[in-house]
């Protein structure tokens, strides 16, 4: 068995057996688990969030909703509930850069993106993406931000979570809102990373 498999099948046996305490217990029965592993899989995650960026892009009026007040406009598209109550979108442009952290633990909107990605939590990452986010996403992320690009950092916390509405890549004239939601990354969400059309 390699490494990897290794640490896999000692994660699985933790789950099983944490689960069958909760359910011992008398925590959580077996189908209050199973849903919560549904929504986990199918329900949450960046598609949600990669719906709400495409529609932004196509609807100025959404646009000007969502940048006014996220957690109301994702509610139009029937989109929110835990770790999503409080939640601001910031635009990007050509002058400047969002990137969203959390500085003491892992605030993320899990309503529009899911759970966080496990460099999210990593304290290296915490600290040094507000000391030297310019470095920090070419090195880490190899993305590179112009230099005549502002790079802002938004520290997030429970009372409010931010994300990124990234630019419409340049090409996508005429594009429906599945295909442009199709481009969204995760990352270009956390703003780590940008929206590319393919070539
Ligand atoms: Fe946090």
């Amino acid at each position: 068995m390699s490494d990897v498999a290794k640490d896999q099948a000692a994660i699985a046996a933790r789950v099983k057996a944490l689960e069958s305490i909760l359910i011992e217990q008398g925590l959580m029965t077996t189908a209050m688990v199973d849903r919560t592993a549904e929504i986990d899989e199918n329900e949450v995650g960046p598609q949600l969030g990669a719906k709400v960026v495409a529609r932004a892009w196509v609807d100025p009026e959404f646009r000007r909703r969502l940048l006014e007040n996220a957690t109301e406009a994702c509610r139009e598209l029937g989109i929110g509930g835990l770790q999503g109550e409080n939640m601001a979108v910031l635009e990007d442009t050509d002058e400047v850069h969002h990137a969203i952290v959390c500085t003491l633990c892992s605030c993320y909107p899990w309503a529009v993106l899911g759970l966080p990605p496990n460099w999210y939590k990593e304290p290296a990452y915490r600290a040094r993406m507000v000391r030297e986010p310019r470095r920090v996403l070419a090195d880490e992320f190899g993305y590179a931000v112009p230099e005549r690009t502002e790079i802002r950092v938004w520290d997030s916390s429970s009372e409010m979570r931010y994300w990124v509405l990234p630019r419409r890549p340049a090409g996508t004239e005429g594009w429906s809102e599945e295909q442009l939601a199709a481009l969204v990354t995760r990352d270009s969400m956390i703003g780590v990373g940008s929206v590319r059309a393919p070539s």
